[in-house]
């Protein structure tokens, strides 16, 4: 193995490729079941103490602990973190840590950028740069739970940055990392995945095997509606994204979340409650209506359209509840994370622990 070749990350292994890795390297398996133990807790090779001195010198030389730099971290006055790092070929993503009373959750990216551009999100207004890899997303529940503790992440959700279903492969064996015992060890049954509705990709999903969750963005009772605010939908219509919805719920038996946020004046009629009822009719859901916040402004958004709108929906008979968006104080509630190139200074306010190591 040249010295020459890139660093390999490993954080984004499974145990069979880290087994495979270590064999090229002359080492017995036994050796990956002592590094993954070290691996959830993100430290350097020097730090893995049970391992020879010649062997963390050779693992120092071709292989890395992930590859983020941690640059920013900020706090907003109702304890939800945002955290800033940096690709190592110099790209910027955010996730955000959300406490709540005995749940922590993460909100994870799987992108940097988007390609969808839905119209209520700061990440699709530039486009997509490029997907994450499996190691890069895992990273950040790894940097994030070592700031996080002694509280414990026992719940992810894709709802950073990107559409998780673009970048299929990497999302998933992220999962299979983050739900793996010898990984970080979070419940399947403890991540979501969100989409904005890419009907293949779903009924992919739903055949992995996988217990995780399955939100759907789709803040709109109407094609009409929906056109207006998700562009996707020109390409697959409600109907196309439901049918989909229906068959993860029979393959997966897991209820569907219908993430809504509100437009108001456009997605918050009674129209649009009357439509989202008899569409979803039969199908087990729960709507999570969201007040939108402004794109780049700080402050919380009004939430008074969104409980008028789960009413009307409750009246039909769904299950709605208004979800109150935290970390708008530091741009991190929903739809405001994005790439914000030149605003990230590595090492202020960052967190004691350095991260490419
Ligand atoms: S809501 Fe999701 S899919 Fe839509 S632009 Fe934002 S990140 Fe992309």
């Amino acid at each position: 193995m040249s010295t020459l070749a890139p660093k390999v990350d490993l954080l984004g292994l499974s145990r069979d490729e880290l087994v495979a890795f270590l064999q090229e390297l002359g080492q017995p398996s036994y050796r990956a079941t002592q590094i993954l133990s070290w691996l959830r807790r993100g430290v350097s090779f020097q730090e893995m103490t049970n391992l020879p001195g010649e062997l963390r010198a050779r693992l120092a030389e071709v292989a890395t602990v992930g590859s983020l730099m941690l640059c920013s971290h900020q706090e907003a006055p109702d304890g939800t973190v945002k955290f800033g790092y940096q690709t190592s070929d110099g790209h910027s993503v955010e996730s955000v840590l959300i406490p709540h009373h005995n749940r922590t959750t993460i909100c994870v990216s799987s992108q940097v950028g988007c390609a969808f551009g839905c119209t209520f999100c700061a990440t699709g207004q530039d486009g997509l740069t490029r997907d994450l890899a499996a190691g890069e997303i895992v990273e950040q529940v790894v940097r994030v739970q070592q700031v996080a503790a002694p509280r414990r992440i026992r719940n992810v959700v894709f709802m950073g940055m990107g559409e998780p279903l673009a970048n299929y492969e990497a999302v998933v064996k992220a999962v299979r990392l983050l739900n793996s015992r010898e990984g970080m060890g979070i419940g399947a049954r403890h991540i979501a995945i969100s989409t904005c509705g890419l009907p293949d990709a779903i009924r992919r999903l739903a055949g992995e095997g996988l217990q995780v969750g399955l939100a759907i963005s789709l803040h709109a009772g109407t094609n009409e509606v929906r056109d207006q605010i998700v562009p996707l939908n020109r390409r697959h219509p409600v109907d196309e994204v439901m049918a989909a919805a229906r068959f993860f719920f029979e393959k997966a038996g897991r209820k569907v979340a219908l993430q809504y946020v509100i437009v108001p004046g456009l997605n918050d009629t009674q129209r649009q409650a009357e439509k989202l009822a008899e569409f979803t009719r039969g199908l087990p859901s729960m709507v999570n209506v969201v007040p939108r916040n402004p794109l780049e402004e700080i402050g919380a958004a009004d939430a008074a359209p969104a409980r008028r709108f789960a009413g009307l929906l409750r009246r039909r008979g769904m299950e709605a509840v208004v979800r109150r968006s935290r970390g708008s104080e530091v741009l991190g509630a929903c739809g405001q994370l994005r790439p914000r190139q030149g605003q990230q200074k590595p090492g202020e306010s960052a967190p004691a622990r350095p991260t490419n190591l």
